[in-house]
């Protein structure tokens, strides 16, 4: 196991037990002081390591780097060195900010320069976003949502057999805390003669945990499902905001369009893929037995427990509405990335790929609220203005977080949060 990753390190900043930035994650993120420019930064408890400041200072020595790619508005530049690059300032790092370690702890004013406190500082969207694909990768949500349209068949029969996805919007990807204008667009209801113009009626948020490329690769080449993960920058937290109403009657034939194209939103810190190396599990069994070029020996799942809030305009509390586990997933991250090149398509630094909704075996692991009201014949209570909802009403905000779990301490992503706008229009 990387040293950075044992569980037994503390930094001599201080972290509590429930921060979900300990040393063992040092996630890497974009963040601006006032009107200064952006640049990189890492969370640690509850600052934000200059890594911008930190390079100039020349603490931050890694063979490979030699210009300060942090003083960039994205990861992109940083990401760009290289795996060895990642993994060697992720252990420089983890050096400089161990108990016992003098060197940055002892320089009173480097210190006050580098570390800021993460109340202080804007976070933006960290990485400029090649592509963007979504999978649809959990039984059990492909299994709910089928059931509720095709309750004799609710799985397709392609898909135990690939990940099914789809390509989606990079531009609208968004970070942590940008609110969602509710769209406008074409519904039609099944009663109703022609289609209609108007707000969606039917908002909704997806839970899900997405990853970003940290390679690029030449077009008509392939990705080995035993090399994929090594493809891999990090990982973040994704809510795919999504209009059912405008995408049950756009989505035949070709997939939803513009129901999910209006926002996508992201968590600000990306936690790179080895920080979660303690957590991982087995998946699921697959059964049939998947096409050898998608069969990964290696552990296909991380233990992270996912949770959603939601807070209406009304309370002042928000209060937690599902909570479920990324290992239910069917569908492997490895095995997404080798599908999407079986067929020679090229990777891109930068490129984000979501999960697909995460839910769970029972009701309270939900992952969205199509699935949670079960198409809104159930609504959710909130207790503490006694209001119900169906799908999402203007003024809600929705918190979704993640974190894996270790002895004494938790590797997360902090949330993502985003609040719903009225329509224009
Ligand atoms: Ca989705």
């Amino acid at each position: 196991m990387s040293s950075a990753n044992d569980p037994g390190l503390r930094s001599w900043i201080p972290v509590s037990e429930d921060s979900h930035f300990p040393i063992q994650n040092l996630p890497f993120g974009v963040f601006s002081v006032g009107g200064e420019q952006p640049r990189v930064g890492v969370a640690i408890g509850e600052f934000v390591l200059d890594l911008c400041a930190l390079f100039e200072s020349g603490k931050l020595r890694v063979q490979g780097l030699e210009e300060n790619v942090f003083a960039a508005s994205s990861l992109n530049p940083f990401i760009a060195c290289g795996r060895s690059v990642w993994t060697d300032v992720r252990n420089t790092l983890s050096n400089l900010l161990r108990e016992g370690s003098g060197e940055l702890r002892d320089d009173a004013s480097l210190r006050d320069r580098v570390l800021i406190s993460r109340t202080d500082v804007r976070l933006h969207l960290p990485i400029e976003i090649a592509d963007y694909v979504d999978f649809y990768s959990s039984e059990y949500h492909a299994t709910n949502v089928g059931r509720m349209f095709r309750p004799d068949n609710p799985l397709m029969p392609n898909w135990k057999h690939l990940p099914v996805g789809y390509n989606g919007r990079s531009s609208s990807v968004v970070v942590s805390g940008t609110p969602i204008r509710r769209p406008m667009g074409q519904t039609k209801s099944d009663d109703a003669p022609a289609p209609s113009y108007g707000p969606s009626r039917l908002l909704d948020f997806e839970l899900e945990v997405g990853f970003y490329v940290g390679v690029e690769t030449a077009l008509g080449s392939q990705l080995d499902v035993s090399r994929a993960e090594s493809a891999i920058f990090g990982v973040c937290l994704v809510n795919d905001w999504s209009a059912r109403d405008i995408q049950k009657w756009e989505y035949q034939p070709l997939g939803p369009f513009l129901s999910k194209s209006f926002g996508t939103s992201v968590s600000p810190w990306v936690v790179m893929l080895e920080a979660f190396e303690p957590f991982r599990c087995d998946g699921p069994v697959q059964d049939p037995a998947v096409l050898p070029y998608l069969s990964q020996s290696e552990p296909r799942g991380v233990d992270m427990n996912l949770e959603v809030w939601l807070k209406s305009a009304s309370m002042t509390q928000p209060l937690k509405i599902a909570a479920t586990n990324f290992k239910h997933m069917y569908w492997s991250m490895a095995q997404q990335l080798a599908h999407q090149t079986v067929n020679g398509t090229n990777l891109r630094i930068g490129d984000l790929y979501a999960s697909g909704t995460v839910s769970g075996p029972t009701e309270f692991e939900r992952g969205c609220m199509l699935e949670l009201t079960w198409r809104g014949e159930q609504p959710i209570r909130l207790a503490e203005t006694g209001e119900e909802r169906k799908f999402l009403a203007d003024g809600d905000e929705v918190t979704m977080t993640g974190w894996c779990q270790g002895q004494g301490y938790r590797v997360g992503f902090g949330e993502v949060t985003g609040q719903i706008l009225p329509a224009i229009g």
